[in-house]
């Protein structure tokens, strides 16, 4: 009796676990993803346009990008795609994120062109939260989206974080989505402002590529099928990220490590072969450049490779120079950069 009873208990404890189970697998099948897209800037005036060089307007290409990244998205199945604005009106970063949570939304991504004070840099970033399971998901999402946006040949300068004085992100998007519970990353797909890039946005169909990237990272990062049936990322492996137990914050300081070499100087090229050893211990070095004139001026920044510490390359030395005056510089992930010793070589 006493036997039995337990069979009959346990059976129904297993039954009701397996029904249980059920429920789950089928509650997860059937509930859509929810994203939401937010074409940066909007409206009129300075502060509300975003970036303006050469010609391009950040808060009307952000809408070209979202419109195209929607249109692909759709493409999939289970999910659900909303645009925080589809015309060039003003809206505040937290009526954004206002909408993001109406919607339910499970990831906002927020779309960006970008610009320097000094005009010299180029690539796409992507900035995600710095805590907990945001910065997680924001980083693993922004590791599949470098991946997209690298078969355009843009020059992917990383996955970043930044706090801000008051010890929350710095970026108000990023902030007011995670304030209510909504992962957040702002995807800066390229400058407007140096010709590396602008050459790729003045290309036909750039700004849809863009957005089909976007979508693409968005379809793999939640393993998305297409509603035809002809791309299925239900598989789809990507590197998951640790939750950081403090906050992961920006790099501060500048690179630990740069100093250089002339190993050798031909007389008849005008060439110097130079060797740049760069390291940082906290970001990656991502750019490197140098001056032949004592750091008076500096070539345009070169992408640095991230497998090596040190790299060798030609300078040539303009002709009518008797010496030359060589410095490099390094660039870490944050643009805070080094100076090398300086190397003085007769160049008659
Ligand atoms: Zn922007």
């Amino acid at each position: 009796m006493k036997k039995s009873f337990m069979i009959f208990f346990l059976s129904i404890l297993l039954l009701g676990g397996a029904v249980f189970y059920n429920d789950i697998s089928a509650n997860a099948a059937n509930k859509k993803t929810v994203i939401v897209i937010d074409p940066g800037h909007g409206g009129v005036g300075e502060k509300n346009v975003g970036a303006v060089y050469n010609g391009f307007t950040e808060k009307d290409l952000t809408i070209v990008v979202a419109a195209a990244m929607k249109n692909e998205l759709e493409k999939y199945d289970n999910v659900e795609v909303y645009l925080t604005r589809t015309s060039d009106v003003f809206m505040s970063l937290e009526d954004r994120a206002k909408f993001a949570k109406e919607k339910k939304a499970d990831f906002v991504y927020s779309i960006h062109f970008n610009a320097s004070v000094e005009h010299n840099f180029y690539g796409s970033e992507v900035w995600c939260s710095a805590f907990g399971n945001y910065y997680k998901k924001g980083y693993e999402f922004g590791l599949i989206e470098q991946e997209e946006l690298r078969s355009l040949d843009l020059y992917q300068k990383g996955v970043k974080t930044k706090i801000g004085k008051t010890g929350q992100d710095y970026y108000g998007i990023i902030r007011q989505c995670v304030s209510r519970g909504i992962t957040c990353d702002i995807i800066e797909h390229c400058y407007l402002d140096h010709a590396y890039d602008v050459q790729s946005v003045k290309s036909q169909d750039f700004l849809s590529k863009l957005g089909v990237c976007d979508a693409t990272a968005v379809a793999k990062f939640f393993k998305l099928k297409s509603k035809d049936g002809k791309t299925d990322f239900s598989n789809f492996k990507y590197s998951s990220v640790m939750i950081p137990s403090t906050a992961v914050g920006q790099d501060l300081t500048e690179p630990d490590v740069c100093s250089i070499k002339v190993l050798a100087y031909d007389k008849d090229s005008r060439n110097a072969l130079v060797e740049l050893t760069a390291k940082d211990s906290q970001s990656p070095i991502i750019y490197f450049s140098y001056s032949y004139d004592g750091g008076n001026n500096f070539c345009t920044l070169g992408m640095w490779d991230r497998t090596k510490e040190t790299q060798s390359f030609n300078i040539k030395i303009p002709n009518g120079r008797t010496t030359a005056d060589i410095i490099c510089r390094a660039y870490n992930n944050y643009e805070l950069f080094s100076d090398s010793n300086e190397v003085s070589i007769e160049t008659r």
